[in-house]
């Protein structure tokens, strides 16, 4: 089976866009761009494009490359007083010399509409959290969509970090299953891999998880959006995901595409967190 994540983020959206119906403020989201990373770039023209199709209002603020730790929060801590934002969000990577982590606690927590903020990171692990960070709750998401059963299953992450990996073994913590997180320093991938009913690739790596690693009959989820060349497409390059599909998709009784997969849970569920905090603060 394929999960498709086209069909569950346009569910999404869609249950989104009746319950804004009711809600009595119109939603404001603030984006934030610094520089010209060409992906970055896209990821963003995707949020604002999903904003205004669930009628939530969205403003990128594009600033300079150049532009210092200390002018950033400048700009951080003028939306957290703005009334009109419900939402802030700095797309990440951020320049070199920027100060990531303190850009990310800057954000009001109750406008931290990625969770990445250490107060929400706090309340995902104390099993208490707020909002959820996007891109693991899509998954989650997608699993209860096809009915997906997690507690007292066996899950594999691969990757640990603070964006997806460790959130994801978070959430799958709280849904009940048993949870195993592999990494760069593992030994014996495959062997840990082969353990899970449900794996989740979150590293990076072009197509690194083979047929022989995935149990038969397992989920797997592949968060990885790599680019990699090829000279037939305009772009001159193509969107693989972690995962090497065409091998696993033999063995495994379902598994996300990349792209159509993940990548367009991770918006949707951004657009929900923004409707989250608005309630969570009116
Ligand atoms: P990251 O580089 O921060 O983390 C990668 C993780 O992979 C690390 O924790 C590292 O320990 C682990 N790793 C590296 N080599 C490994 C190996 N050989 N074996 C096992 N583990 C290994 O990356 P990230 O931000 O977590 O993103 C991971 C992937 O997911 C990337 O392809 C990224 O583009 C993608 N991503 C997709 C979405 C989405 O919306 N679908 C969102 C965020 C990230």
């Amino acid at each position: 089976m394929i999960l498709d994540g086209k069909v569950v983020a346009s569910a999404r959206k869609e249950e989104l866009k009746k319950v804004l119906q009711e809600f009595p403020k119109q939603l404001h989201l603030a984006v934030i761009l610094v520089g010209n990373h060409p992906a970055s770039r896209s990821y963003v023209a995707s949020k604002e494009r999903a904003c205004h199709e669930v009628g939530i209002d969205s403003q990128v603020i594009r600033l300079d490359e150049g532009i210092t730790t200390g002018e950033l929060k400048e700009v951080i801590i003028s939306l957290n007083r703005d009334e009109r934002v419900d939402g802030i969000l700095v797309q990440t990577p951020l320049p070199d010399h920027i100060n990531e982590q303190e850009i990310l606690e800057t954000i009001d927590p109750s406008k931290d509409v990625d969770c990445f903020h250490p107060y929400n990171v706090g309340r995902l692990f104390l099993g208490q959290p707020i909002v959820q960070p996007c891109t693991p709750k899509g998954v989650m998401e997608i699993l209860r969509y096809y009915g997906i059963e997690v507690s007292g299953k066996k899950a594999a992450v691969i990757g640990r970090s603070n964006i997806v990996g460790k959130p994801m073994a978070a959430l799958l913590l709280q849904a009940n299953a048993t949870v195993t997180i592999c990494h760069s320093r593992t030994q014996n991938l495959a062997e840990e891999v082969k353990q899970a009913d449900i794996v989740v690739a979150a590293v990076g790596k072009p197509r690194m998880i083979t047929q022989e690693m995935i149990k038969p009959g397992a989920i797997v989820i592949d968060v990885g959006i790599n680019r990699v060349d090829d000279p037939t497409t305009d772009k001159g390059y193509r969107l693989v995901g972690d995962v090497d599909f065409e091998g696993v998709k033999e063995v495994a009784s379902a598994i996300t595409p990349v792209p159509g997969g993940v990548g367009l849970m991770t918006v949707a569920e951004l657009l929900w967190n923004t409707y989250t905090l608005a309630r969570c603060r009116s």
